[in-house]
């Protein structure tokens, strides 16, 4: 039931939306560098870590080193790859040490943003759970929004469409909603997809299962690596102050990406034919390597995940999990029959096929009374959007760690809001200048650069970028850091009154 409570609007100068990693961030970037700017972060979920408390699936744990998935400002003491719950931890040292958990509002679920031009401010309506377990809307006031939602829909992955899929007997799970009670011991398991969450969860759940199979309509590229990272360790041995250490193991990596990011354009072929030879040895005699690992894609054009020690092609060379590259005919009371005619015989079915993307949360956003819907913008740095006032949004590199992003956008925000009070202003707003008027606007992010699925299904939903800066969606951090920081406020691109 929803009840309407009766206590006055809270009204305060930025209000964020999400207590994930974006969303601590920003309360803490707020803090130390607009200490006197008011702030909330609303959250809807019942503690903060947003995609590290969400998804509970085995295995869990980030495929970005923490050195560059932390944050700029609080050393990663670890190994380069962390648990969910290590996340979780490094996230709650950020909260205490920072004192920021009093800014912070648990089960706040925002559902409707309103911008008044009149009143120079935000009106944001909130569904707040009650300790009865009732909910009761609660309205906020804001002059700035800062987006830090996350890119999709938290409550529910993603499931195509199968023919037969009620006709099967066993059990379904998607990744993003893992039950609880779930035992998996001496199952059949079939793991339909690919991606970094299939590649996660296989290794750590085969070894109980009777066998687990990875069932794949194209193959994905994988890193191999060791969870250690040498620099770091030398430094550590060096007694080098830990802040140090995480600047300097950040630079390495940043290099190194950046090498691997411009030879995959440049020289794809010899990339991929380096990131098969090193699974090559992993894998048992005879595999067929082209098929099961080797993508029609150029290396990078979708997310290249991380396997530490390889572990999912130990599991394989084990004989607990073996890989089927084929499409769905249908599903069957017994499992999946495929295409060929095999058929793929199960117990559970784990349907790590994704999520959807989530366009600025999918929430109802209004301006001045009118409806806006996102589609129908262009983004300003991917940051802001044409015709939605004092509004940042949080939206990470796909081929680097999203945080890098997040701590930019953190530093671009608190900027900008400076430039807004030295000027006396109390209304920002993107908008295309004359000349830009008959520019090329093209989807969120060039399909060519990069096309993973659920980017591609709902690329349609998200606003529209331009041909030209600042109307793009910059994706190399190392050419951001250089951009944002230098962002002239003042070029005629963001109107202020
Ligand atoms: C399984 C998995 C593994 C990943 N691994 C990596 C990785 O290794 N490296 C990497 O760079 N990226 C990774 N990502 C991408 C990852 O989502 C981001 O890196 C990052 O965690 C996103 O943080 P965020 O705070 O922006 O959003 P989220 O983590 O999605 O958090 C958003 C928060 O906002 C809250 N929220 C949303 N809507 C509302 C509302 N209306 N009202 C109030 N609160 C709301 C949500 O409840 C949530 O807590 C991974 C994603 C997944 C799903």
């Amino acid at each position: 039931m929803v009840k309407n409570a009766v206590e006055a609007v809270e009204h305060v100068d930025v209000l964020v939306v999400g207590a994930g990693i974006s969303g601590v961030g920003a309360a803490y970037h707020l803090k130390t560098q607009c200490p006197d700017k008011s702030f909330v972060v609303l959250e809807a979920l019942e503690t903060f870590g947003g995609t590290w408390w969400v998804h509970k699936y085995p295995g869990v744990r980030s495929d970005s080193d923490l050195f560059t998935f932390g944050y700029r400002f609080k050393p990663w003491r670890g190994n380069p790859l962390a648990t969910a719950d290590e996340i979780l931890k490094y996230m709650g040292d950020v909260i205490e040490e920072n004192d920021l958990d009093k800014h912070i509002r648990y089960q706040h679920r925002i559902t409707a943003l309103s911008w008044s031009t009149d009143h120079r401010r935000w009106t944001v309506t909130v569904q707040r759970s009650t300790d009865d377990g009732d909910t009761e809307e609660v309205t906020y006031t804001a002059n700035f929004v800062w987006m830090c939602q996350g890119y999709y829909r938290h409550a529910k992955g993603y499931t195509p469409e199968w023919e037969g899929f009620a006709d099967f007997k066993g059990e379904v799970i998607h990744p993003q909603t893992w039950p609880d009670d779930v035992d998996l011991t001496g199952k059949r398991v079939v793991v339909i997809g690919s991606g970094a969450t299939a590649a996660t969860l296989i290794p750590a759940i085969a070894y109980d299962c009777e066998h687990v199979t990875m069932l794949q309509r194209s193959p994905t590229f994988f890193f191999v690596r060791p969870n250690t990272n040498e620099l770091a360790d030398t430094l550590r041995s060096l007694d080098i102050p830990e802040e140090w250490t995480h600047e300097i193991v950040r630079r390495k990596i940043f290099q190194d990406q950046d090498m691997i990011t411009k030879l995959s354009v440049e020289q794809p072929e010899l990339v991929r034919a380096g990131l098969l030879e090193q699974i090559r040895p992993l894998l048992p005699e005879g595999f067929d390597i082209d098929k099961h690992f080797n993508p029609s894609y150029r290396p990078w054009q979708q997310r290249i995940a991380v396997l530490p020690d390889g572990d999912l092609f130990k599991a394989v060379r084990a004989g607990k999990a073996s890989v089927v590259t084929d499409h769905i005919e249908r599903f069957t009371e017994t499992g999946i029959l495929l295409k060929s005619g095999r058929a793929l015989e199960a117990d559970v079915i784990i349907t790590a096929t994704g999520f959807d993307l989530s366009p600025l949360g999918d929430l109802p956003l209004e301006v001045d009374g009118e409806r806006v819907d996102p589609a129908d913008t262009v983004t300003y740095r991917g940051i802001m959007f044409t015709g939605i006032p004092n509004m940042a949004y949080v939206f990470g590199y796909f081929r680097a760690s999203w945080t890098l992003r997040a701590d930019l956008i953190g530093d671009f925000v608190c900027r900008l809001l400076h430039h807004m009070d030295d000027r006396g202003a109390t209304m920002v707003t993107a908008a295309l200048r004359d000349e830009e008027a008959d520019m090329t606007l093209g989807p969120w992010v060039d399909p060519e650069n990069f096309n993973p699925g659920y980017l591609t299904r709902s690329l349609h939903l998200m606003p529209k970028q331009g041909d030209r800066d600042p109307w793009r969606l910059l994706h190399e951090y190392n050419v951001e850091r250089e951009v944002l920081p230098a962002a002239d406020f003042e070029d005629g691109t963001l109107q202020f009154k």
